[in-house]
């Protein structure tokens, strides 16, 4: 029960195949009580029958590229708590037409502006929105990936905002740290999902990680939720400003391991 007595509201969840219902469920099993906050209505069909099975009752829209809509969210969840000790940032986007090709052909300034607006920027304005209900041992926690430090096809803009949204956390936890508030990312390995979906060639990526990782294999919503659930716990209190990987080991291994006689 490493989050008995943690109130935390996670951003991201669209659909049961989404990271952050990795994250809800674990945390619910370690003793959270959690609420969801969802980019809009069209999403709560698929949200309503995920938050009744683990018993979440507190269910927020909160569009991040509108600040009144992020300003409503945190009123909505103050009518409900005073105060919360986790926030999970599991939210990411660029559009389409930027998921595919080659970088410098097709990488453009509206699109490069969406995807850090959505991606990045918007982790700064949940924690500056929520600043002022969070206690002295609150942990924030959002999801990147290697394209912030590595180059791979199709991903493009994508990288660059993940990059950003690295130096984000770190950022944050040199800002917040003074107040006891810790924030971390995790940076986890391919997962088939509705954003993963959107990056041509991703069954490719899948297919090429599991022969490259260590552990022969990619990773689930539920490992990446376990990791979640610590990153947010006190048993995780002197860790702030970093990124860990959840990734069966993928980023350590520049080849993959070829048998020699
Ligand atoms: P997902 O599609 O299930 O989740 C993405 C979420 O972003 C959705 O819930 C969507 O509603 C939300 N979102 C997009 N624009 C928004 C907006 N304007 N306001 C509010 N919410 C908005 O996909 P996922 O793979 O679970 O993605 C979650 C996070 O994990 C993203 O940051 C993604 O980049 C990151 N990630 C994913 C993978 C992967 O392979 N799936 C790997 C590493 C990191």
């Amino acid at each position: 029960m490493l989050l008995k007595n943690k109130k935390i509201i996670i951003f991201g969840l669209a659909n049961k195949y989404s990271i952050a219902a990795g994250i809800a469920k674990s945390m619910i099993n370690q003793g959270a009580t959690l609420a969801l906050a969802y980019q809009n209505e069209r999403l709560l069909k698929n949200i309503k029958p995920i938050a009744e099975d683990l018993g979440i009752d507190l269910l927020v829209e909160c569009d991040v590229s509108s600040d009144e809509s992020i300003d409503n969210c945190f009123m909505a969840i103050g009518k409900y708590w005073n105060n919360f000790d986790g926030l999970v940032h599991s939210i990411g986007f660029a559009p389409a037409d930027q998921l595919e090709g080659n970088f410098v052909d097709v990488t453009t300034r509206e699109g490069f502006n969406i995807a850090h607006e959505i991606s990045s920027y918007s982790f700064t304005a949940l924690a500056k929105a929520a600043k002022s209900m969070l206690n002295d041992s609150s942990a924030l926690l959002t999801l990147s990936y290697l394209g912030s430090v590595q180059t791979l096809p199709n991903y493009n803009v994508m990288g660059l905002a993940k990059a950003s949204l690295e130096a984000n956390t770190r950022f944050l936890a040199a800002s917040m740290g003074k107040d006891g508030v810790r924030v971390n990312a995790i940076s986890a390995g391919p997962i088939k999902t509705l954003a993963a979906s959107g990056v041509k060639n991703f069954r490719k990526m899948l297919s090429q990680h599991s022969e490259r990782a260590p552990l022969g294999r990619t990773v689930t919503t539920e490992e990446v939720g376990n990791a979640a659930a610590f990153l947010c716990s006190d048993y995780a209190s002197g860790i702030t400003g970093e990124i860990t990987y959840v990734d069966a080991g993928f980023n350590i291994a520049a080849m993959p391991l070829i048998e020699v006689d």
